[in-house]
């Protein structure tokens, strides 16, 4: 293993990428963005598996209006994917996405790729430079005679050129192809040249295990080299493979250290019940010295954490002063709020114990329906606008048009 190349560092949300922080995973959800319940357990899924950051598609403005309501909810920062339509960059913005993918090849106008980088600066939010040989801008193809690793770098040259233009530099760059040498050498091409943070990735590697093969090869070489910042296996797959296999990659060489007992915990938003942080914070001492090969939620709202994190083995949502403990996504008792963490522990050695199917089985008769009674109190309460998702909605459908 070389040392790593030193880059600049950026901050995707809670999350560096540069310079001294650990090489990041991403991937990206497979849902319509505008199903928000579905995408958000897809993340929690993802997040679970190893995610640092998640990736959606904002391909229209139900997607754009979707995002406004996930990235409230989200437990990784959420980079919005941008093709062809600059307006829905900054509708994605509006939503509050913590960063933007362009894809040089498809966004071309200079103007609109200044407005958008305009629009970032004055945000503080970093953006993507993400070529891709399939959809490589056709006058850079042609004039390097296809898309070789010159001309990717070079695309990703002239977006620099533009941003550079209105003083905006908060950027990462990826030069993904299908062709495993082309992205080693484009990639190298590209880290001898520029010192920003590289995001890595074999581009439509395929299914497994053709797809890990490649992906591996590919982003393992690079890694090895001290290149890469940030990494994402591109499989014909449940994007949950995408994420362990690139957390799998990061700890085999050594890039990330093992987990064992994987804790998730949601944002928090304007819904939640508790002080998410620190009833997480005394969930991770409770359990970090048990070795439990699970994941556990905590959660800050029994309307939306049962759900979101339904994909976890465990998880605590609060609501009226309760901590409504779910297994895989159905609440299994319901105890009161300074319980909650001694509740959480007990419930996962039982698991480790007796397994899923027989806590399952097991479940408290009429948690379900106290949960969903508390579910119904809160929405009473707080409304179906605990986080402002309107006000949102609607200055997206003001810059979408
Ligand atoms: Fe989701 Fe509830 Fe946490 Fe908000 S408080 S992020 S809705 S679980």
């Amino acid at each position: 293993m070389r040392a790593r190349r030193p880059t600049r560092q950026i901050h995707v949300g809670s999350v560096a990428v540069g310079g001294d922080a650990p090489v990041s995973v991403q991937s990206m959800t497979t849902t319509k963005t505008a199903d928000v319940d579905g995408t958000l357990a897809q993340i929690y899924a993802l997040a679970g598996a190893g995610a640092d950051i998640v990736r959606c598609t904002c391909n229209d403005e139900p997607a754009a209006e979707g995002l406004a309501q996930i990235v409230p909810r989200s437990p990784v920062p959420i980079i919005a994917d941008i093709h062809f339509q600059h307006r829905l960059a900054l509708a994605a913005m509006e939503a509050g996405v913590q960063g933007l993918r362009l894809n040089p090849g498809n966004i071309r106008k200079a103007e609109h790729i200044k407005t958008v980088a305009r629009e970032a600066k004055d945000r503080g939010l970093p953006i993507r430079i993400g070529v891709n040989a399939g959809s490589l801008d056709p006058d850079i193809a042609e004039a390097h005679g296809g898309a070789t690793p010159e001309a990717l770098v070079a695309s990703a040259e002239r977006e620099l050129g533009y941003f550079a233009e209105v003083g905006f530099d908060d950027v990462k760059i990826s030069v993904k192809s299908s062709s495993v040498p082309t992205m080693i050498a484009a990639y190298r091409l590209l880290s001898e040249t520029l010192d920003r943070p590289l995001h890595l990735g074999v581009t439509e590697a395929g299914p497994p295990p053709a797809g890990l093969v490649k992906s591996t090869a590919g982003i393992g070489a690079l890694l090895a080299e001290g290149i890469g910042d940030t990494i994402r296996f591109s499989l014909t797959a449940d994007p949950v493979e995408e994420a362990r296999a690139g957390r799998q990659l990061l700890e085999a060489l050594g890039l990330r250290e093992r987990v064992g007992l994987d804790l998730i915990a949601c944002p928090s938003c304007g819904r939640a019940e508790v002080d998410v942080i620190a009833i997480a914070n005394e969930a991770q001492a409770a359990l970090d010295d048990r070795e439990l090969p699970l994941q556990v939620a905590v959660m800050g709202c029994v309307v939306n954490g049962p759900g979101e994190a339904r994909g976890a083995d465990l998880g605590i949502a609060a609501g009226r002063g309760k901590g409504h403990l779910f297994v895989k996504g159905k609440v299994v008792r319901v105890v009161p709020e300074a319980e909650m963490v001694d509740a959480l522990v007990e419930e996962a050695e039982r698991i480790v114990a007796e397994g899923i199917e027989a806590r399952l089985a097991a479940a408290d008769e009429g948690a379900e329906a106290e949960a969903e009674q508390a579910r119904e109190e809160l929405l009473q309460i707080q409304g179906t606008d605990a986080n402002d998702d309107r006000a949102k909605i609607k200055r997206i459908r003001e810059v979408a048009e």
